[in-house]
């Protein structure tokens, strides 16, 4: 497969993008290679710019559910952007989205909109450390919720993947507040609660992990964090920015009917535009400024064209049968791949909730948490990764992460991946 072009590109980029990316994910360090600069997408299928066609499992790492440049979208999007791209004060899409958010999920009754998924967690943990007026914040080693200082310790694929367990430049200061615990560790959990539980502002976490890999944990982990923070007082922020409107139509929250008091979203919420939320109880989410005295604004937040592309997004999900079709799929693609693996001489694990997927190389078992996610063999899967590439298969280019289903990733397109995975699988060593 050609690349040179991707390759030239990378070579002027180095020279004027640090690492010659924008999000370090996309250089492929932790498979290696070239990564490829993409010329355009539609429905389930990338370009590259040296004209090599694959079928897309990385959705823009979430967002792309409805597949690439859905009509729909791309008309909405583009009609908000004729009427001008910003104002800066309210518009009735603001609204209509907030309230179709509202309407699908009860719990959140007050919705903010910010331009990330990191603007939103990152606000999420201001609004508990305002209501709690504490400064401790519980997170589980393997999750990541977005670059704020104080939530990147221990935090999973794109950091794990460049071993930097802290980054230079986050005041130990600002990490001192954070405990992180084992995710899927609940005697973990109470411990931290009976000797600290007075100092917690929240808890954050993905309800089912996306960023070391999909793991889901059991109903009763989730259930218990529930009922420890409300036992001391403590906020429990869901970060649904990977999982929300994808594994269910009302999350992970409504797949495990578990209910936060804040939750934040992102990718999903955007189709494909910059764009975050985050919400909950009025109670909590009435202290955010101007309602109450917690600041948080934005220049760009409400984006009318994102505020379109996310309407229309989630507005074609809550189309009856949607999720069951998206299910299904992706239900074949799991059973494919568990069936080529055993076939093979490799053993490894699929763990898929929904549309979200991922293959671990290991002996076969579980993966609960971080740890076990790091002794899966990696070299392996970036072997595995540049096989499939070769087939047209462009995968997430790390272990730690999980590939994104569309809905229009039909059942050909499932089978030749299978086909593809199959056939990478016996050349490998
Ligand atoms: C992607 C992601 C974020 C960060 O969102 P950005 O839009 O990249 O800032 C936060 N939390 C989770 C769970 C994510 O998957």
């Amino acid at each position: 497969m050609k690349t040179d072009r991707s390759a030239e590109l990378l070579s002027r980029a180095l020279k004027v993008i640090p690492g010659g990316v924008n999000s370090p994910v996309r250089a492929f360090k932790a498979v290696g290679g070239t990564p490829l600069f993409i010329a355009r997408a539609k429905g389930a299928y990338l370009w590259d710019v040296d004209g090599n066609k694959y079928v897309d499992y990385v959705g823009s790492w979430g967002p792309m559910i409805l597949g690439h440049a859905e009509p729909s979208v791309v008309e909405a999007t583009s009609k908000a952007i004729e009427r001008s791209s910003s104002y800066g004060a309210p518009t009735e899409g603001e609204v209509k989205l907030a309230e179709l958010v509202t309407q699908r999920m009860p719990q959140v009754e007050r919705l903010r909109l910010v331009n990330s998924g990191t603007e939103a967690t990152m606000s999420a943990i201001r609004v508990a450390r305002g209501a709690t007026k504490r400064d401790a914040i519980i997170k589980f080693e393997g999750c990541y919720h977005g670059h704020a200082d104080y939530l990147l310790v221990k935090a999973g694929s794109g950091v794990a993947t460049f071993d930097l367990p802290d980054s230079p430049g986050v005041p130990a200061d600002f990490a001192k507040h954070t405990i992180t615990l084992p995710f899927n560790d609940q005697q973990a959990l109470e411990a931290v609660f009976a000797s600290r539980g007075s100092e917690i502002a929240g808890v954050i976490v993905e309800p089912i992990t996306g960023n070391m890999g999909v793991i889901a944990p059991p109903r009763a982990y989730l259930q218990r964090m529930r009922e420890l923070c409300d036992e001391n007082g403590s906020v429990l922020i869901f970060d649904e920015v990977m999982t929300g409107f994808r594994v269910h139509p009302g999350c992970a929250q409504g797949l495990y009917d578990v209910i936060p008091d804040i939750t934040a979203f992102g990718k999903v919420i955007g189709g494909g535009m910059p764009m975050g939320a985050y919400g909950g109880r009025a109670k909590v989410m009435d202290l955010v400024a101007p309602a109450g005295p917690i600041y948080q604004a934005g220049t760009l937040s409400g984006n009318p064209a994102a505020v379109a592309a996310g309407y229309q997004t989630l507005d074609l999900l809550g189309q009856p049968g949607c999720y069951d079709a998206l299910e299904e799929r992706c239900a074949e693609l799991e059973e494919g791949l568990v069936k080529v693996l055993h076939d093979s001489r490799h053993t490894g694990r699929v763990q898929r909730v929904g549309s979200m997927l991922t293959l671990f190389f290991n002996d076969g078992s579980p993966v609960e948490n971080f740890e076990q996610v790091k002794a899966c063999d990696h070299a392996k899967f970036a072997e595995f990764f540049h096989g499939m590439q070769e087939k047209g298969i462009y995968l997430p280019p790390s272990g730690y992460e999980a590939w994104f289903v569309s809905m229009v990733h039909d059942a050909d397109i499932i089978r030749n991946t299978v086909e593809a995975a199959d056939t990478t699988l016996k050349l490998l060593d």
